[in-house]
């Protein structure tokens, strides 16, 4: 198979400036792509759109960001659906929704399971981001999204699926929702910052009456009575277990330092991360 265009996607370098979503605004809005894209509504369309969530209670607390788009799928779901090669695959896979034969489809839009699909009322269109193909077929080497990203979010290659598969691995990266078999071409780094929880904590000691936090302490979480992570406290004297599963039941951290002792604690996850409080370490 040839080489295919890819996008990998770092969620730990989003803080939702929203470049990306108003250069694909500025790109399509009262232009027009023959081929690729009919112009983008003035309202209603996020080709590119931002999503965010918080993670922890305070005083660990965090907000992340990833934008999400057409995962320009192997498989794509929308392509079934469509007529009269509405929906069309390239050889280097990016896929393009015909702004002329997709006129009337709007079982095109129902069809994407990721909702990247956008009904355009005026033109009776479906649309959505096309890796800016428009572009890269003008000579471009990265879509327009990655070039006004400050955050170097976004990193497109276009390699064989053979070696994009071995960077997914070796990078840890993944797509969403892989269990429905769409195969996407962008990736995700770091997704656990969204679909992912932590535990964290704060470990204190008392010297010569006060208390204070500990750092260099080492934390262990258990489940079960087996090991599954070691943490060291920083100079706040805060811990965090990152990439559990929600919802995953009970969990135990035990805190111990050389010269100020031990402590435990106990807690259940929910659908949340959780901040356990203050761990006292005792003799
Ligand atoms: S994300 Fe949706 S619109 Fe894009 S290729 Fe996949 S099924 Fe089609
Ligand atoms: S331009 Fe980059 S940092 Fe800004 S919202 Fe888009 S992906 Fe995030």
């Amino acid at each position: 198979m040839s080489a295919q265009w890819q996008l990998i996607i770092d969620v730990a370098r989003c803080d939702n400036c929203r470049n990306c979503f108003l250069a694909t605004k500025d790109e399509h809005i009262g232009n027009d792509f023959p081929g690729y894209a009919a112009p983008q509504p003035e309202r209603g369309h996020h080709w590119v759109d931002l999503r965010g969530t918080e993670r922890g209670e305070w005083p660990i607390v965090e907000a992340n960001f990833m934008p999400v788009m057409c995962n320009h799928c192997e498989r794509p779901p929308c392509l079934a659906a469509a007529r009269d090669g509405a929906v069309r695959q390239r050889e280097d896979g990016i896929v393009i929704v015909d702004p002329q034969r997709a006129r009337g489809q709007r079982e095109i839009v129902e069809a994407c399971p990721y909702g990247a699909l956008y009904w355009n009322e005026e033109l009776q269109i479906p649309q959505g981001w096309i890796f800016d193909a428009h572009l890269l077929d003008a000579g471009w080497t990265k879509p327009r999204i990655e070039s006004v990203c400050p955050n170097e979010v976004f990193r497109s290659l276009k390699v064989e699926p053979a070696e994009m598969a071995r960077i997914a691995e070796a990078e840890g990266l993944e797509v969403l929702q892989p269990e429905w078999g769409t195969r996407p071409r962008l990736y995700y780094k770091n997704l656990h910052l969204m679909e992912r929880c932590f535990a964290g904590g704060t470990v204190v000691a008392v010297a010569e009456g006060v208390e204070d936090c500990v750092e260099g302490a080492e934390v262990v979480l258990r489940k079960d009575g087996e090991e599954l992570g070691r943490s060291t406290t920083d100079l706040f004297g805060e811990f965090k277990f990152d990439r559990l599963e929600p919802g995953s039941g009970a969990y135990e951290v035990e805190a111990g330092h050389a010269e100020a002792g031990r402590a435990q604690a106990r807690f259940e996850l929910g659908q949340a991360s959780v901040y356990l409080g203050v761990l006292r370490l005792a003799p």
